[in-house]
């Protein structure tokens, strides 16, 4: 094992990885004979080189043992612990604000970005109460890269209240390039709760000599003061900051220096098929379409260290030297070849057709394909099967005829019997679709026990079997059933009576209702859930409500499409009818953001793990299965693999990003009382098969994979 000071690329901490000015340590060797002296507590010169810099007065500077101490001190003196006061900031970001609060006892809110990991100004407004008394936002922000815009910091310093500090943490503001990034220097005189941090750590390459500095209004700094130890900051760190502050080729070399090494960096990370989010800071966010732990580990043993993110699939990677880089590129090659991710042929060979379809080279594609085709087999191993859907995928994405799969995949002409007698044996015998209805189903009984009146608005209701089953619980709930309405949202059918599909539902669950002796009744809405607008659907006072999407808010364009953001215009106005629970459930599977490449691997281990539970629970030869896999699955695979844009419509994110979602437009996880235990009981789930808490709810493993998330939500507001 390679230890920190052997590392070969230390890519964990965002130093600066081109050294230190020359002029600091002739400066540090200079001040070595004084150091029998204690250091300036004042730190006079060194503010006083900053305020020049800077053109402000050296009280509206304060030093501290790097901007770490700073965040301390703020906290400690603007916050009181337990339930009284409140930090503020976003998530992913530094983690040091959360452990900092938490440490103090301090209450910790977060307002996480948006699916491209661009601030989300109404989401972090929505976040301040009346405790808030910090906010917190790194600018840019660690470890995404991305800024706040000057627009953006405007719009906060108007709207936050008065007793909310922002403090902006331009830990990385030297290698900003991008134009409207937020600039809150010129604003700092007339605002006195805007506070600026900034260090000494990463573009000036102090880290160790732990200088950071904090530009605020003097009133605000002397209440820091009082609690501030004199010493913080010793007498050597101060000497070589004021050196470094003067070297300014230096910088400017580390500046020139870093931005060449991304530019370098973005390339090999797109030639090994990793994906990254453009930084401003010397660092980049990746993500490879599979879990970042194994990745770090193992580049850790070969000398590589870079950074886990609260994020289990996105890793941090310090800007360095070029051949640091190469090595860094190298270690990923081996770690991802296509061969030590699958180490069977058939799953590799899908990999390695997909990494030379990506390159673009026609014959290579085309043998490549060959290859695959020779392995595939709809009636064999679960890996030739999937073998062939994938094949069936890179044909469709290389002949380029995406529309034939896009849009509806359900509203295809293929037989339609065989679908339904297929989708039967999905349900009845695997649990893939009935997990995800019974853990709804258990918290909506939870969450309307005591409901007279219960209204249900399922926004892609289908056939609506999930209410069979929860009628008949109700049916013979304590106390009595309820009165139930259900109000049914779905595509019309391509073709026929458009509304049939919702019609024959609502049959089928009427008459259900009738045979348990139900009160029921029903409604529907034919569209797409783009052209629905919830407000305009009625329901009455004395309804309980109860909200529901179960595989269906995936088909929803989010940002990354077009404004504004169809899945949070949802959820913003879901939120507005305060359910008294909504519940979720999506395969945890990420096809929206990542690029072909990292796609592929995703969706490889996604729908793998699949197969292999239709290849536990099926008998082989079943027309059935190979219906679910090569027509449902299948179908999901082309879409996948093969389309780009709108064509796009499988569109299923991870568990952790909608979890964010739901946080950034306002929900927050039911408190539920549901046991694992209740859900293993009726599901009798086959031994592979685990159920682990994702903090909203469960999610479905199958020998450690996650397949589907359920979770239940309720609107902040109501709680
Ligand atoms: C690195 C970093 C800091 C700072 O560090 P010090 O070394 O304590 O000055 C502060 N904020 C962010 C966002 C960072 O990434």
């Amino acid at each position: 094992m390679i230890t920190e000071d052997r590392a070969v690329y230390r890519a964990a901490s965002n130093e600066n990885l081109f050294g230190v000015s020359a002029q600091v340590t002739t400066s540090l060797q200079r001040a070595l004979a004084n150091i029998y002296r204690y250091p300036d507590p004042g730190a006079t010169l060194l503010r006083e080189a900053i305020a020049a810099k800077l053109h402000i007065t050296p009280d509206e500077v304060m030093v501290g043992s790097g901007s770490a101490e700073l965040i301390s001190l703020l906290i400690r003196v603007f916050c009181r612990p337990f339930l009284e006061s409140a930090v503020l900031s976003v998530a992913p970001t530094y983690p040091l604000y959360q452990a900092e609060a938490e440490a103090l006892g301090v209450q910790y809110t977060v307002a996480p970005l948006n699916s491209s990991f661009h601030f989300d100004i109404d989401s972090l407004l929505a976040k301040v109460t009346p405790q808030t008394r910090l906010c917190f936002i790194s600018n840019p922000n660690n470890p995404t890269g991305t800024c706040l815009t000057q627009a953006q910091l405007v719009r906060l310093l108007h709207e936050l209240p008065p007793q909310v500090i922002l403090v902006l943490d331009e830990a990385y503001i030297e290698f900003a390039a991008a134009p409207d990034i937020a600039d809150a220097l010129p604003l700092l005189e007339q605002r006195p709760n805007l506070v600026v941090l900034r260090t000494f750590s990463k573009a000036y390459g102090l880290a160790s000599l732990r200088v950071g500095y904090m530009l605020a209004s003097r009133e605000l700094l002397r209440q820091v003061a009082l609690v501030k130890q004199p010493y913080t900051v010793n007498q050597l760190a101060q000497v070589a900051a004021q050196t470094a502050l003067q070297d300014e080729d230096f910088l400017h070399q580390t500046l020139q220096a870093t931005a060449a090494g991304k530019a370098h960096l973005q390339e090999l990370l797109d030639f090994v098929g990793v994906q990254w989010w453009p930084s401003e800071g010397n660092f980049v966010l990746a993500d490879a379409g599979t879990p970042a732990q194994p990745i770090v580990a193992q580049l850790l043993q070969q000398g590589v260290l870079v950074r886990e993110t609260s994020d289990a699939h996105a890793f941090r990677i310090t800007i360095g030297p070029k051949d640091h880089q190469d090595y860094l590129y190298r270690q990923l090659q081996t770690i991802l070849a296509p061969e030590a991710v699958w180490e069977h042929p058939a799953l590799a060979q899908i990999l390695r057709t997909g990494y030379t379809l990506a390159q673009g080279n026609a014959a290579a594609s085309e043998e490549a394909l060959h290859q695959l085709a020779s392995v595939a087999s709809s009636t064999g191993s679960p890996e030739e099967r999937i073998a062939l859907a994938f094949a069936r995928a890179f044909h469709a994405k290389l002949a380029a005829d995406e529309n034939v799969y896009a849009g509806n995949l359900y509203s295809s002409t293929f037989g339609a019997m065989d679908m339904i007698s297929a989708f039967g044996v999905l349900i009845r015998q695997t649990p893939l679709v009935t997990f995800g209805h019974l853990f709804s189903n258990l918290a909506i009984l939870e969450a309307t026990a005591n409901s007279p009146e219960i209204h249900i608005l399922d926004l892609g209701i289908g056939a609506g079997l999930q209410w069979l089953h929860l009628l008949e619980m109700l049916a013979s709930r304590a106390g009595g059933a309820p009165k139930v309405r259900i109000t049914g949202v779905d595509i019309p059918a391509a073709e026929g009576a458009p509304e049939s599909r919702l019609i024959e539902t609502g049959e089928r669950l009427q008459q259900h209702a009738a045979q348990l002796g139900i009160n029921f009744s029903y409604t529907y809405l034919a569209g797409r859930l783009e052209d629905v607008y919830l407000q305009d659907l009625y329901f009455a006072p004395s309804e309980t409500l109860v909200a529901n999407a179960a595989f269906t808010l995936h088909h929803l364009p989010d940002q990354l499409l077009g404004q504004p953001d169809q899945r949070d215009r949802v959820l913003q106005q879901l939120k507005q009818l305060q359910p008294k629970i909504f519940t979720l459930t999506e395969p945890d599977s990420e096809h929206n953001n990542l690029h072909l490449v990292p796609r592929l691997r995703e969706s490889l281990r996604h729908y793998y793990t699949v197969f292999d539970v239709l290849d536990t629970v099926l008998p082989p030869q079943l027309p059935e299965r190979q219906v679910i896999e090569q027509e449902f699955f299948g179908r999901e695979i082309i879409n996948v693999i093969s389309c780009e844009g709108t064509a796009r419509v499988e569109r299923h994110e991870r568990n952790a990003a909608w979890q964010r979602r739901l946080t950034r437009t306002g929900f927050s996880p039911f408190a539920l009382t549901m046991l694992p235990l209740q859900l293993v009981d009726y599901l009798q789930l086959h031994e592979n098969f685990t159920l682990v808490e994702n903090g909203a709810g469960y999610s479905l493993c199958w020998k450690g994979t996650p397949v589907v998330a359920a979770t239940a939500w309720v609107s902040a507001t109501s709680l």
